[in-house]
């Protein structure tokens, strides 16, 4: 049965989003202390976690970012809650046949530490896709005070999804 080949598929995601003062700082659902009090400037909530694996959903079966779905011009989107928007994207994906296998991420951060927190993330990411929580990998790094993200300019992150066919 020539149908009966599992079909997957494999999607990358990447965000940066910038420190600024005056803005929470929400990292994969969870929101977090800076110590200079800094948080993530954007359109939405700014979940740079979140956006990365949004765009490796849509990525893996090549429609486009998030930009397409959630134009930053569209006022319904200011101060989104990414998790809900994670919500859509996942109800696209299942809508057009696909299941979500895996997902890995490794957010880019200097400060606060990220370790605490890793288990919440994963729980809301995980609970925004309706999967298990075991199926979602979340690492935390710093980038070795090099770079936007060691000068804390920035916080960033990269996803990666498979998905298999239904
Ligand atoms: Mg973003």
């Amino acid at each position: 049965m020539t149908n009966s080949v599992p079909q997957f598929r494999v999607g990358n995601g990447y965000d940066i989003h910038r420190l600024v003062s005056g803005r929470p700082l929400i990292v994969g659902g969870v929101e977090l202390n800076h110590p200079s009090n800094l948080g993530l400037d954007g359109h939405s909530d700014a979940d740079v976690l979140v956006h990365a694996v949004m765009d490796a959903l849509l990525g893996a079966l090549a429609l486009g970012d998030i930009g397409k779905y959630f134009p930053p011009e569209d006022d319904r989107w200011k101060g989104a809650d990414s998790v809900v928007l994670l919500a859509n994207v996942v109800e696209i994906i299942n809508s057009k046949g696909w299941n979500i296998l895996n997902v890995d991420s490794v957010v880019i951060a200097e400060r606060p530490k990220l370790k605490p927190h890793i288990d919440s993330m994963r729980k809301n990411i995980a609970n925004g896709m309706g999967v298990p929580v075991e199926v979602i990998g979340v690492k935390a790094t710093t980038n070795e005070l090099l770079g936007p993200e060691g000068r804390e300019e920035g916080i960033s992150c990269h996803a990666v999804v498979l998905l298999q066919k239904i």
